[in-house]
């Protein structure tokens, strides 16, 4: 018996849909950047920020891709900036969830078609 497939196509759960994800090491930035603001009261300038960027291997006076800082957010790697998650699942699978019980078609389940008769 051959073995039919379907496409499930669901909201990206990385990004939730918004094509877009924060550069990971802005969350660690950020967790400086507050760190610096319980003590200082503010945000660090960028001559203060520099010295972390530098320690994280990102210089601010290169070329973004090349050394410098990266902007804060970058396409999805997961859903490559479609928002979009493609599975490839069993047709049996899809109906399934698509026709859980109490969908006016479940009775197309076969193990629905015992006690559904
Ligand atoms: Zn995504």
């Amino acid at each position: 018996m051959d073995t039919y497939y379907v496409t499930k196509e669901s909201v990206c759960p990385r990004c939730e849909g918004r094509k877009v994800i924060q550069e990971p090491i802005w969350k660690d930035y950020w967790d400086f950047a507050n760190a610096f603001k319980s003590q200082n009261g503010r945000l660090p300038s960028r001559d203060e920020d520099r010295g972390w960027w530098t320690d994280a291997g990102y210089f601010d006076w290169e070329t973004v891709g090349q050394g410098g800082v990266p902007p804060e957010e970058c396409e999805c790697p997961d859903c490559e900036g479609t928002g979009v998650k493609i599975e490839k699942v069993d047709l049996m699978d899809a109906l399934r969830d698509a026709l859980h019980c109490g969908h006016p078609l479940a009775w197309l389940l076969p193990e629905n078609q015992g006690e559904l008769r």
